[in-house]
């Protein structure tokens, strides 16, 4: 039977990336060995990392002044080293949800931290807005997608302030205005590779602004200067960022995955307003396109497990919600094709029909 995807992450990568670092792990560039065994700083091997930077840089259109690092450690290691690097005295956060908050949390460690607005008291169910950032800080972080409560920024936040994002779940879904930004990063296992690197775009002028010390491995400097190759990179999600970068720019680049998003999000959404057994879980205007949260109504809610396994016997994996929201979460990303998404709605229909 064929299987649907819907993992939160790890989750769906593109049969393209998939089947070519299959090769490649077999037989790296016609080199006879590896992608495992064969050293990072072979030519074969440097070749992909320029490649899977530059590809970066093209697909979000990231202006002169930015660099593109690709580095171990996921999204969390970032937490800190963002503030470690541009936190002199005091920031200002947007608190959206889980990982929004452990960012705070690390933030606290470097100096003053303003939380401008949060919906923890809704459980995170919308996104604060008409909050005020003070001017006086470093810069303004935020989640741009909530990847457990499906909530997401529809746009960048209007402020006049550098920004620093946590993209992780929602990279590469829709165009950016990178110039805004004094950082943007994400781990790689939602978008675009198997979990082990994040990718980080940074303002070079941004940095060497703090007075402490940074260890030279935290120091974004260190890795700009190594073109990502301080340490030894984790090669094999880095060959599988490059191959899942290079399908987007076959498919026309982040505007037409845009398309594609909001395409498959209607569907999916449009058949949770319908269907009597169901309803979402996050404000209409914050719904994101990439993680669809949901649950029975009121009346079905003892009918939980049972629809989680009717699901199952269908070939739906991975649309148990999250622990903290409950029910269900279908995570439609870049790489999970509409077909899965309408097999799920004929699930979700055929399941309300026998009740
Ligand atoms: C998954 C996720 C993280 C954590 O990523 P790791 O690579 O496991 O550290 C952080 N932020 C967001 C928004 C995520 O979705």
């Amino acid at each position: 039977m064929k299987k649907h995807n819907f993992y939160a992450g790890p989750s769906i990568l593109s049969e393209y990336t998939v089947k070519n670092t299959a090769e490649a792990i077999l037989d790296f560039a016609g080199t006879g060995i590896s992608l495992m065994e064969i050293s990072h700083r072979s030519k074969e091997f440097v070749a992909v990392m320029d490649e899977a930077r530059a590809l970066v840089k093209e697909l979000l259109d990231v202006p002169q002044g930015y660099d593109v690092i690709f580095l171990g450690g996921g999204a969390s290691l970032q937490f800190c080293m963002a503030p470690y690097n541009l936190l002199e005295t005091k920031a200002a956060y947007l608190d959206t949800g889980t990982w929004a908050s452990n960012a705070i949390k690390e933030a606290k460690l470097f100096g003053q931290v303003d939380v401008v607005a949060s919906s923890k008291d809704a459980n995170y169910s919308f996104i604060p807005k008409n909050y005020v950032v003070p001017s006086d800080v470093d810069y303004f972080h935020y989640t741009s997608n909530n990847t457990i409560f499906g909530t997401q920024m529809k746009k960048d936040p209007d402020v006049d302030i550098l920004l620093v994002s946590d993209m992780s779940s929602d990279i590469f879904s829709r165009p950016i205005d990178v110039s805004k930004y004094a950082l943007i990063y994400a781990g790689a296992q939602k978008n675009l590779a198997p979990a082990g690197v994040a990718v980080i775009i940074v303002r070079e002028d941004a940095l060497g602004k703090v007075s402490r010390p940074i260890p030279t491995i935290l120091d974004y400097r260190t890795h700009i200067k190594k073109e990502s190759m301080f340490n030894t990179p984790p090669c094999v999600p880095v060959y599988a960022a490059l191959q899942t970068l290079k399908w987007y720019k076959e498919l026309g680049g982040v505007k037409a995955m845009q398309k594609r998003n909001e395409e498959k999000a209607a569907v999916l959404y449009g058949e949770i307003d319908r269907n009597k057994l169901f309803k979402g879980t996050a404000a209409v205007e914050d719904r994101s396109v990439m993680n669809v949260c949901f649950v029975m109504n009121d009346e079905y809610k003892d009918l939980e497990d049972e629809f989680a396994k009717f699901a199952a016997s269908k070939g739906m994996v991975g649309i148990k919600g999250h622990r903290s929201v409950g029910g269900f979460r279908a995570s439609i990303y870049n790489a999970l094709p509409l077909e899965s998404v309408l097999a799920l709605v004929e699930v979700m229909k055929e399941f309300e029909k026998q009740h």
